[in-house]
């Protein structure tokens, strides 16, 4: 036992796992620069749209940011948009939530400080992550560091406080990982086990793009020590399309999470065999995972991370999925009992310690 045990863990300090209330358990809200680091995500705007992409944040060109959003410098600075981001944290209480997961870890350009700042202008509570993003974000020293030591690092983000302060994690991840795995993901995936196992913390996986993602990093956790039982797998909304594979996936017993609504893109730039669903087919496939008993393991998020998803410029924002997802839902075979454990019970047991 530790103090941790049968509490969660936010910017602000422990809390009762009954605090929480709804929750989105994947969900960016700042980073520490203005303009650097997340500038990996860039990428060209199709040709003849230069123009566009310099002067973006206009009437005319809403439906381009919504098609082309990584295709624009200034739609990946969302720090830029932090007094719009602490309004919609307000309208996302008004509107019943609770709390929100927040995922940017070591490579994303974390910024605990204005997450805590968040937390107490909001009353929303924020639960910050532990941890390294994909490859091409670590560190010649972050991909220098043993198993052992990005252990260490982990756990003392966890337990002391990240990136210099006492602000403490309450998960670890998102755990970026790519396709193929590479060998310092593949280390930072043992890692992770290795501190949850030590912690009996939740964990949170950003997979590669590739349908045997998701199992393979199962895999290496499970093998590491990992609780596969208290970890989220992301991201399976552009990741698994076979409903007989996912019924498979789900069956390792990690939580499923549909975490990309209000995304609605015709060509996805990182992966351009996928065709990224619709709202409506995402509750769709929640409807037919709740027939098939995923009811316990089902969690939900938007992973909003560009500004033009915010309602201050034109986006859904972070309320989408309780204003809009949820009516859907209740009208597609998903019972209210049912939302309330994806949206509350789900996320408050994975949230919990050990
Ligand atoms: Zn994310």
């Amino acid at each position: 036992m530790s103090e941790l045990t049968g509490k969660v863990q936010t910017v602000l300090g422990l809390v009762d796992p009954d605090q929480l209330g709804r929750t989105m358990t994947h969900e960016h809200l700042t980073y520490k620069h203005l303009t650097t680091k997340f500038d990996f995500m860039y990428v060209p705007p199709p040709p003849g749209d230069e123009a566009v992409a310099e002067n973006p944040f206009q009437m005319q060109h809403m439906h381009w940011l919504q098609q082309n959003p990584y295709s624009c410098h200034e739609n990946l600075q969302l720090k830029k948009d932090n007094d719009a981001v602490r309004d919609e944290l307000l309208a996302y209480k008004k509107a019943g939530g609770g709390t929100v997961v927040e995922n940017t870890t070591t490579g994303i350009d974390r910024d605990v400080s204005s997450l805590r700042q968040l937390a107490k202008d909001t009353g929303v509570h924020i639960i910050a992550g532990a941890g390294y993003y994909v490859d091409c974000t670590h560190t010649d020293a972050t991909k220098k560091m043993s198993v052992e030591k990005l252990t260490d690092t982990i756990v003392s983000e966890v337990i002391h406080g990240a990136d210099g302060t006492d602000i403490r994690c309450g998960v670890i991840g998102e755990i970026g990982t790519g396709w193929p795995i590479t060998d310092s993901e593949k280390k930072v995936l043992q890692a992770t086990a290795h501190a949850q196992a030590q912690l009996g913390c939740p964990v949170i996986i950003h997979p590669g793009r590739n349908h045997a993602a998701p199992a393979e990093i199962v895999r290496i956790l499970q093998e590491a020590g990992g609780d596969i039982s208290k970890t989220v797998m992301s991201h399976l909304d552009r990741t698994i399309f076979d409903e007989g594979e996912l019924l498979e996936f789900a069956n390792v017993g990690s939580y499923l999470e549909y975490d990309l609504f209000g995304t609605e893109m015709l060509n996805y730039p990182f992966n351009l065999e996928v065709d990224m669903p619709s709202d409506s087919q995402r509750v769709k496939i929640l409807a037919f995972l709740v027939k098939e008993g995923y009811e316990d393991k089902i969690v939900v998020a938007h992973d909003i991370h560009t500004r033009n998803r915010l309602t201050i410029n034109g986006g859904h924002g972070y309320s989408h999925i309780l204003k809009n997802i949820v009516p859907k839902m209740l009208t597609r075979g998903i019972s209210q009992h049912q939302v309330d454990k994806i949206l509350i019970e789900n996320p408050k047991h994975w949230l919990t310690f050990k």
